[in-house]
């Protein structure tokens, strides 16, 4: 019996968390979940999330956590229903987001099996995200270096049009940068105390990243009661 992949992932903006998440989230059938990507689907819509979370995006700021907590535990919930199983990119980026994250999880019987830190210089951080595109219709991630798509421009799975990101320019991603560490990088060692943090090198390929997480869960789902069978 198998533990289902129940997973955080962690790392600074370009460490490649969001190719990483699309990928395991694939490989193991289970619902993706980036905050990230459901903020900026919602300022599309300009629902009332997204008008709240707009500017706060656009300053490379973090939006407040009681506004992240409650989106993400609605969408943990579901997802816990039907497949006992997720990965999650770009949450928690906080430890007031890990601690409510935890008391959620550990009180629905589903705790975070690993948490993954893509490790990797700012400097790289920032050269990667001058090569970032994705997909405006299904949100793909691509990098036009490091994983670019078949056909310039264009999504693979669906066809539809690669964009930039505006938070994606250089002067917001140093600051982008800057709140990592200062809020987000405590929490490697949040993870580490409970014995669950696992860190990647991610100055190296795509694939060779994915098959060291590949290995990583693995490991740690292996045996494990509660699973899927
Ligand atoms: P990402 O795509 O993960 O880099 O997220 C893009 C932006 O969405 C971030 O710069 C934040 O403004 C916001 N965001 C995403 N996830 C969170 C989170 N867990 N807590 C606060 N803000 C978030």
């Amino acid at each position: 019996m198998r533990d289902p992949a129940r997973v955080v992932l962690l790392g600074p903006p370009g460490a490649g968390k969001g190719t990483q998440a699309y990928r395991l989230a694939t490989r193991y059938n289970v619902p993706l979940i980036s905050t990230g990507d459901i903020f900026r689907r919602n300022v599309e819509e300009q629902s009332d999330l997204g008008m709240e979370a707009k500017s706060y995006m656009e300053a490379g700021e973090l939006v407040p956590d009681d506004v992240v907590v409650g989106m993400v535990t609605a969408t943990l919930d579901e997802a816990q229903r039907d497949h006992k199983g997720f990965i999650l990119d770009g949450f928690p980026r906080t430890i007031r987001q890990a601690e409510l994250l935890e008391e959620h999880t550990v009180e629905g019987g589903f705790p975070i099996t690993a948490a993954l830190a893509f490790t990797v210089t700012d400097e790289l951080a920032v050269k990667r995200i001058a090569g970032r595109r994705t997909c405006s219709v299904c949100q793909r991630p691509y990098n036009v270096e490091l994983s670019p798509p078949r056909e310039e421009g264009i999504c693979d799975r669906c066809g539809g049009r690669l964009i930039q990101r505006e938070d994606d320019r250089e002067e917001t991603v140093r600051h982008r940068l800057e709140v990592y560490h200062a809020q987000t990088q405590p929490l490697l060692e949040f993870y580490r105390d409970r014995g669950i943090l696992h860190e990647i090198d991610a100055d190296t390929s795509v694939d060779e990243m994915t098959d060291r997480a590949v290995a990583t869960i693995e490991r740690v789902t292996a045996g494990a009661p509660g699973g899927r069978g």
